[in-house]
């Protein structure tokens, strides 16, 4: 509930954001004139891989089909000769044999399906990928297979993502810069290295405490530390400081003057009364 998701469909001109303005590449994606002039840029340029695979596929088509459908969409000529040959190739870069190329979705595991819309995304040559939790609907195993396949993707195509994940350790593993957010707005933004180290909002250091040590001795000996209190309602946030009804260190000023973003030296910014 934090608008992780929100923030993506806006980026990709799914939802119209009520408030401000988002720039790719000097372009207003939320002028609707703008939009509409480079229309063509942005729907080939930035793509979306979605959570969860099994809805975000076509029941009903076939693999090459799936893949190749936004070239179809958009009128673009597939560069290998056929819309066939074209998903074979990029079904090659995300692994998967041609003898998937004639099945339904509903013959594919949940990791080949994943590797399936990968595969679609790619297929428009894009600069800029979204990836909205895309491993959060996959057995453990086959997580580390499609979190290694997108660092794969990202060298060898030069690509530019946007991960959303509730993930921390696929996060620190992926991310040069990290965006936190909290009830619907971003409360620190660091370099991943930074952040992981010298984490300064509260909120962002519980969840940093809440990663588990892959080590049983080591993480039943560590202190617990549980956010108590309710999340409040994002329909009808509070006054102040979002996070001031579970904060350990929530005083009156938290509760009525919101915390403003600062820059705390070194691009690592932060939304907290404690911090300025
Ligand atoms: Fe906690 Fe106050 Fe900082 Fe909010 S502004 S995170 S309530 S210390």
């Amino acid at each position: 509930g934090s608008g992780k998701s929100t923030v993506a469909r806006c980026l990709m001109n799914i939802y119209q954001p009520a408030q401000g303005e988002i720039w790719y590449k000097d372009v207003n994606i939320c002028d609707k004139k703008e939009f509409k002039k480079y229309k063509k840029m942005l729907q080939t340029r930035r793509q979306m891989i979605f959570q969860d695979s099994a809805s975000s596929l076509n029941q009903k088509m076939r693999v090459s089909d799936i893949i190749t459908e936004p070239m179809r969409i958009q009128h673009i000529t597939p560069p290998r000769g056929s819309f066939v040959k074209e998903a074979a190739f990029q079904m090659e870069y995300v692994g998967l044999e041609n003898s998937f190329l004639d099945r339904y979705p509903s013959e594919l595991s949940g990791g080949q399906r994943q590797r399936v819309a990968i595969a679609r995304s790619l297929c428009m040559e894009p600069e800029f990928l979204v990836a909205d939790e895309p491993i959060a609907s996959l057995d453990v195993s086959i997580q580390a297979q499609i979190v290694n396949l997108l660092l794969d993707l990202r060298e060898q195509k030069s690509l530019t993502y946007l991960l959303i994940s509730h993930d921390l350790s696929m996060v620190r593993h992926l991310s040069d810069r990290i965006l936190v957010m909290y009830l619907g707005e971003v409360v620190e933004e660091s370099t991943a290295q930074e952040l992981y180290t010298h984490p300064l909002h509260p909120y962002t250091k519980a969840l940093i405490a809440a990663i588990p040590i892959p080590d049983p001795k080591v993480e039943r000996a560590r202190p617990r530390s549980v956010l108590q209190g309710q999340v409040p309602s994002p329909v009808d946030p509070p006054p102040g400081c979002r996070f001031a009804g579970r904060c350990p260190y929530a005083t009156d000023r938290c509760r009525a003057e919101k915390p403003e973003l600062c820059d705390m030296g070194g691009g690592h910014r932060v939304a907290c009364h404690l911090c300025r």
